[in-house]
């Protein structure tokens, strides 16, 4: 039993050792991908449920680093966090999306009403710069704040950090909209529909997954759905992969779908192609 306990911590040391080098060494790459240019954006459909219109597009970030190839998020934006270079790069994210939703409102009459919906991280709403940031951002291109969606998860509000919470209601009182994104996968969920001002709940796609093999979740999702619109926020169903799944939320009352079933988040070229025809006269 020794020996084996022995091997068990032997392995937990190596199994840890190879994850602090490889956030080393996607830290070092992350360094330089910046001023490389390496990163760009994805933009995923969100659709109205009746109507199939398109109302808003995610963005999505996406790297690939000469040294290390295609790097998905889910690996690089957690060590960008830790080191903090998610302020910058978070920036390039707001900087860019919103210069392609003002090219596409530009360009096409059909998006005209589009919003844009970014993922924005705890150490960039901390910032006590970020509202002026974005209001810079806006401005310069000629945006309302009407037009930007900011995502953040039930991580992000954890710290109960006053200067996200100020920031947040200060964004809010400009117009900007705030969904809580991967709702229902964090502490707590409930405490932050009343402290936080939001517009929008994101139910995680570990719930739809569910929808059609488990009956308590199909309650649970019927649940958050009832309570989300009797709080007056807007429903996104997210990861909706089946004609089944759209249908059974439809049902429900969620005003708006994201998934595969629709849509795989596209370059922006595509997104266009697919979505908007009438070109501005
Ligand atoms: P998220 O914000 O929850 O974004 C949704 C993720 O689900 C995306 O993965 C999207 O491609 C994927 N997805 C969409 N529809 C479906 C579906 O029907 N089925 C399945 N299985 N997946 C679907 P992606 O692009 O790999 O991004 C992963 C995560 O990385 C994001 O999760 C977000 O937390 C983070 N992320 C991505 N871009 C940014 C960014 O610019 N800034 C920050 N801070 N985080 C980002
Ligand atoms: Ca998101
Ligand atoms: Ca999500
Ligand atoms: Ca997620």
């Amino acid at each position: 039993a020794k020996r084996a306990g022995r091997n068990q911590l032997c392995l937990f040391d190596q199994g840890l050792e190879r994850a602090v080098q490889e956030s080393m060494m996607l830290d070092g790459a992350l360094r330089q991908a910046l001023a490389r240019k390496e990163f760009s954006l994805v933009y995923q459909p969100i659709l109205q449920a009746e109507t199939g219109a398109l109302i808003k597009a995610e963005a999505l970030i996406r790297w690939h680093s000469e040294s290390l190839g295609w790097v998905s998020p889910d690996r690089f934006i957690p060590v960008a966090e830790e080191s903090g270079l998610i302020v910058p790069l978070g920036r390039w994210v707001l900087q860019e999306a919103c210069r392609q939703l003002a090219q596409w409102r530009q360009a096409y009459l059909s998006a005209r009403g589009l919003r844009m919906s970014v993922n924005v991280a705890a150490w960039q709403l901390a910032d006590a710069d970020y509202v002026a940031d974005v209001q810079a951002i806006l401005a310069a291109n000629g945006l309302l704040p009407e037009a930007l969606v900011l995502e953040l998860t039930e991580r992000t509000l954890i710290a109960e950090d006053p200067t996200i919470e100020q920031n947040l209601s200060a964004l809010r009182r400009l117009g900007v909209r705030v969904a809580l994104d991967d709702f229902g996968t964090g502490y707590s969920s409930l405490s932050y529909l009343s402290r936080i001002p939001l517009d929008t709940l994101k139910m995680d796609r570990s719930f739809i997954a569910e929808l059609e093999t488990s009956q308590r979740c199909r309650d649970l999702v019927l649940h958050i759905i009832a309570m989300g619109r009797s709080l007056g926020l807007q429903l996104v169903a997210e990861g909706v992969e089946t004609a089944a799944q759209a249908e059974t939320l439809t049902g429900f009352g969620c005003h708006l779908f994201q998934g595969y079933y629709f849509s795989r988040p596209l370059p922006p070229a595509e997104l266009a192609e697919r979505y908007f025809q009438e070109m501005s006269p």
